[in-house]
């Protein structure tokens, strides 16, 4: 397919506001896609060029860009940048200043969304000396290739910008209709594979039986369940009777797909994190006695002397670390408390009660320093619920998790099979003391606010984060 389709597709939904129409534009566009696009075209709408499973950046700065726009259109980088302050997006200027260019080009090929999606994928294996030189190149070969319009969403794609208004709403119900199936059963499917290149081949190809049928895939991240918060301890106690009550821990969600010896790892927005963290990988291979299996969990990091949890941002430290892995691990020691079994010996265990889940993770899994099982107790006496709440809180835990006994999992749902509980935070009285532009089509508008709070010592505003500005198209 040629990508100028693509680049049309964009730039109808860019100039829509109302989600039906966009629903319209991108359902009867799905409807002519071969197979052999599809996959890709779905993830380029979604503006992402890889699926977030796969670890793949491009690792383009602005500024890198701005320096390719400037040699393919002759514009100078002073004046680019000025532009792009004028105008806000960096894509509509690059489609302003190469339309020129476009018309003089002779030997222009027209790009096609393969050609686009391998150039990329060539650019992700580039690393060390002389990787950005090529991806220079590569990135000029396509604008030189591209016509203006196109230019406009190439370069918004390759930064990660493309915010052109299509989220997964948008994208599930533009399968449904397409193929006519149900939205909720496309969202289910997708739930289990969260591909949606994936989900609209089946849909187009097999219909609802098909998405009825789509089980798990080993070493493909399943959206999680989530939890609901509960009213309070007691009230919860009261509501539920007895239930499976656990500590809280405050760390990240992972799922750890086991398949032979091989384990990968994922976060709860299906990142994986495998090489982040060797010293899991290694002990699951050994502690985990189930050959192909999905087993969730919650890393925690740990202070070194006195074995209680350290706040979030030390394990994010080691989640994003790209480099000298091993020298950050030993620094930041972790722990993974396990506490659900989602997929076992080749079946998937979601449609079975929790305590049949957990007694499967129980059976499978001999613990060790690094990997642990959830602390938990049954029960639906109060004092006893309240006395391990306090406990969970004294090691320094967030809080307990409730799980509704009898209950199945239900990926990417908060339905109600599990309740967190976790003291209520003191409210802050905050300032707006600045705010950022939005980007894409809201470029002229605010994107978040900065907030403050009153430093009385200093006589000042300590900024201390962002919000979403919360205005919609
Ligand atoms: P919240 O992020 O506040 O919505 O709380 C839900 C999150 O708590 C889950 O997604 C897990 O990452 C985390 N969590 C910590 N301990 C547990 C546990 N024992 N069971 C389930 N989730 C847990």
């Amino acid at each position: 397919m040629e990508f100028r389709q693509l680049a049309e597709i964009y730039s109808r939904c860019e100039k829509t506001a109302g989600r039906l129409e966009m629903t319209d534009i991108i359902s009867d566009f799905l409807k002519n896609i071969d197979d052999a696009d599809l996959w890709q075209v779905i993830l380029f709408l979604r503006g992402t060029p890889f699926p977030s499973w796969e670890q793949a950046e491009l690792g383009i700065s602005d500024k890198l860009m701005n320096k390719v726009i400037s040699q393919v259109s002759g514009v100078s980088d002073v004046k680019l940048i000025e532009k792009i302050r004028d105008v806000g997006d960096i894509g509509q200027v690059a489609e302003e200043v190469l339309v020129n260019k476009s018309q003089t080009t002779l030997f222009s090929q027209a790009l096609t969304v393969e050609k686009v999606a391998s150039t990329m994928r060539r650019m992700v294996t580039l690393v060390g000396k002389g990787s950005q030189d090529k991806k220079l190149a590569y990135i000029s070969e396509l604008l030189s290739n591209a016509s203006a319009l196109e230019s406009r969403f190439l370069v918004r794609l390759i930064l990660g910008q493309l915010r052109i208004g299509v989220g997964d709403g948008v994208i599930r119900d533009s399968i449904a209709k397409a193929f006519e199936v149900e939205p909720t059963l496309v969202e289910s499917a997708y739930n289990m594979r969260p591909d949606w290149g994936v989900i609209a081949q089946i849909s187009k190809n097999e219909g609802a039986a098909g998405l009825l049928s789509l089980g798990l895939e080993l070493g493909k991240p399943v959206k999680v369940m989530l939890a609901q918060k509960a009213k309070g301890l007691n009230v919860a106690i009261e509501e539920l009777g007895e239930v499976v009550i656990e500590y809280k821990y405050d760390g990240a969600r992972v799922q750890i797909h086991k398949d032979g010896n091989s384990i990968r790892l994922f976060t709860r927005r299906l990142e994986e994190v495998t090489k982040q963290f060797p010293e899991i990988v290694e002990t699951c291979v050994e502690k985990i006695k189930v050959d192909n299996c999905v087993i969730e969990g919650e890393i925690v990091a740990y202070d070194v002397v006195d074995r209680r949890p350290l706040p979030f941002q030390n394990l994010s430290r080691r989640i994003k670390r790209k480099y000298d892995i091993k020298s950050l691990a030993e620094k930041i020691p972790v722990e993974v408390n396990l506490f659900d079994m989602i997929y076992s010996g080749g079946k998937a265990l979601v449609d079975l009660p929790f305590n049949v889940r957990r007694a499967k993770l129980i059976e499978s899994v001999i613990e060790s320093d690094i990997v642990r099982l959830a602390e938990s107790i049954v029960t639906s006496n109060i004092d006893e619920a309240s006395e391990f709440y306090r406990r969970s809180l004294d090691l320094g835990h967030e809080g307990v998790m409730l799980k509704v006994l009898d209950a199945p999992y239900k990926p990417g749902s908060r339905v109600g099979y599990m309740y967190k509980v976790k003291p209520v935070m003191e409210s802050l009285d905050l300032v707006v003391t600045g705010a950022t532009w939005g980007e894409g089509r809201r470029a002229q508008w605010l994107g978040s606010y900065l907030l403050s709070v009153y430093d009385s010592e200093s006589g000042s505003f300590l900024e201390i984060g962002r919000m979403a500005t919360g205005l919609t198209d």
